[in-house]
């Protein structure tokens, strides 16, 4: 029989295809012929069901929602107090690609934006493997089954990588990046161009929901206080410069892509993703903020409210 719960993610997909959709990014040339009017939505329960609509098994590049998984990668294999050295954890405020530093510090205020972001990706190029593949192998644990790049994406971003490539000058110059530059920002993009549907990104939003624990294969990837950080972290950090509206009115930890994708963790209850490609003035989807905040309302998932 089909569950209610699907009929009920149908109608939140009608109720939100009115909002304008904005238009996709074109920083990313690759990205900017992106169907503005696509839209899906899937939840993940901590037991790993997963429930979708709209253009659920639509492939789209995962770019910043990475960041909050590599993240925790690079705690798992460096410890935590080596990172906290590296990169802070306070938000900044900013788009997501300020050319900016901690002016008392050198380091990166946070890893969600570019600066942190460049920063972990190349605190894990110190092992034998490539750092990119040992990110695709973790995105594919999480999301059961085998994640890949999208290397049109990859290869788009990479060719006009200009001011990526200017905050990993600036990071190197800060003593922030123990790599070159050009390696670190080549990684990152690979790192961003990892193709998932909202399928993926709802069960890989649900294993941080579950402590760290993958919910249908019962693999621990992340230790519960490495989940707990980062979903503190994605609390003030994850929308960017919209974070302040994003708690008060959504109130889920979460993080965006530029491609339209969102991801949110409540933890103990439900891993959400939404995709919609066309953005806001923060490089957030606008149809995506809507239905989390829509989602939110209706189903009383902001954190901040009593159960
Ligand atoms: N790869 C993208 C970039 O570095 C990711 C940005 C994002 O998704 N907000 O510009």
């Amino acid at each position: 029989m089909r569950s209610p719960i699907l009929d009920y993610l149908d109608r939140a997909i009608e109720q939100t295809a009115h909002v304008a959709p904005g238009a996709p990014a074109d920083y990313i040339p690759e990205l900017a012929s992106a169907d503005p009017q696509r839209i899906a939505v899937a939840m993940s329960t901590i037991n790993g069901t997963v429930y979708a609509s709209g253009d659920a098994d639509h492939h789209f590049t995962i770019q910043s929602i990475s960041k909050p998984f590599v993240y925790a990668q690079a705690i798992e294999e460096r410890g935590l107090e080596d990172v906290l050295a590296r990169i802070g954890v306070e938000p900044s405020g900013e788009a997501f690609n300020e050319l900016s530093l901690d002016p008392d510090t050198g380091m990166p205020r946070n890893p969600m934006i570019n600066a942190g972001a460049i920063a972990t990706h190349a605190l894990l190029s110190h092992g034998a493997r490539p750092a990119d593949e040992r990110i695709l192998e973790l995105f594919s644990q999480l999301a059961e089954r085998e994640i890949e790049i999208d290397e049109a994406v990859a290869a788009s971003e990479a060719a006009s990588a200009h001011r990526n490539l200017g905050l990993a000058h600036l990071l190197r110059a800060a003593g922030a990046l123990d790599q070159e530059p050009q390696d670190a920002v080549d990684g990152y993009i690979r790192q961003c161009a990892a193709s998932v549907t909202v399928r993926d990104l709802a069960l890989m939003a649900a294993t941080l929901a579950n402590g760290g624990v993958q919910p249908n294969t019962g693999e621990r990837l992340f230790s519960r206080t490495t989940t707990r950080h980062l979903l503190g972290v994605m609390t003030s950090c994850g929308m960017y410069d919209a974070a302040g509206d994003w708690l008060t009115t959504v109130g889920i930890p979460a993080k965006s892509g530029v491609a339209g994708g969102i991801v949110g963790v409540l933890p103990g209850q439900l891993g959400i993703a939404v995709f919609s490609p066309g953005l806001d003035a923060h490089g957030n989807s606008s149809r995506g903020v809507a239905m989390m905040q829509h989602l939110s309302e209706e189903l009383h998932l902001h954190l901040m409210e009593p159960a």
